[in-house]
């Protein structure tokens, strides 16, 4: 694996690639990988002929300086694995690099950044969409890879593609799971045993939550029963479990098998802030 840090060696190598009309592919991290990145890469090399892997924890999106600086930071590990399978070519960029300058410009996402994530972490997705922008214009991929694990990160980003014409296709891949139904995150590193215990409750509730309303419940009823799965939950406290129109983030009221909807959480387990979701009819 070749692995940059300035936009100019990154970009004549790129440019040897465009020239040979290969296709590029980009997947956006912040290190830390595990099972649900390298799902990314991988889908990325089956439709990609040129995969560049980003790894840059970007402090723009960063509400919470705690949360910053506890980030999990491997990236002696990231490099031997991303060049175990073949990754082309990583890009670790300095903050010099990527902010030469503060940025002034702000991103209004309309009620995408209103509620949610948008409303407990404020200025997130402004964050998310200037550095989102910076590496697509730096890398300039065909199709960028994202996870839908971070389901509004990925209605934001395709807002940021239309709104913005991006000629890149967004790629989103369902979210990869541990055997026990816990999402695979970053910062499920950060959870000692107990905590990691704990932080089932999330994929619980969402599963708890999906099968009824397929069986029929309806949805307030659900949220109730789920609401009091977290509280039962001494280590757990729970920011939100809304049920929502995973395009334009509206909360949906009563469940409808006809139109796409998607259940999303957020709680903490100790100090650390977790976020899944689940589609209902996908
Ligand atoms: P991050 O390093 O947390 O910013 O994540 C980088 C990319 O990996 C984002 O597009 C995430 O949505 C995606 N991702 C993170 N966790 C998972 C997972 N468990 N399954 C699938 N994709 C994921």
């Amino acid at each position: 694996v070749k692995v940059h840090l300035s936009k100019k060696a990154l970009n004549s190598d790129l440019q040897i690639f465009r020239t040979d009309r290969k296709t590029i592919g980009l997947v956006p991290t912040m290190g830390a990988l595990h099972t649900g990145h390298l799902e990314l890469v991988k889908k990325a090399k089956e439709s990609t002929d040129i995969v560049v892997v980003s790894i840059y924890v970007n402090p723009t999106q960063f509400n919470n300086p705690a949360d910053f600086e506890k980030y999990p930071k491997t990236l002696d590990k990231d490099l031997e694995i991303l060049d175990k399978i073949d990754v082309d070519i990583v890009f670790t960029p300095e903050n010099q690099e990527i902010y030469p300058s503060n940025p002034e410009l702000r991103l209004n996402f309309g009620l995408l950044e209103e509620v949610l994530e948008g409303a407990f972490r404020p200025g997130h997705f402004n964050g998310v969409g200037i550095v989102v922008s910076k590496l697509l214009n730096i890398v300039k991929p065909d199709v960028a890879f994202f996870g839908q694990k971070d389901l509004q990160q990925v209605a934001v980003i395709k807002r940021l593609v239309e709104d913005l014409s991006f000629g890149v296709r967004i790629e989103v891949v369902p979210t990869v799971r541990e055997e026990d139904g816990l999402a695979f995150s970053s910062r499920n590193m950060r959870l000692n045993p107990d905590e990691r215990m704990a932080a089932l409750v999330l994929s619980k509730a969402l599963f708890f939550a999906k099968s009824e309303l397929l069986r029929g419940a309806d949805w307030l009823t659900v949220k109730k029963q789920a609401v009091q799965l977290f509280q039962s939950e001494a280590l757990c406290r729970m920011e939100y479990f809304e049920l929502v129109d995973p395009s334009t983030f509206k909360t949906v009221e009563n469940f409808n098998p006809r139109d796409l909807s998607s259940i999303c959480t957020a709680a903490y387990i100790g100090e650390v802030r977790l976020i899944d979701n689940l589609p209902i009819i996908d």
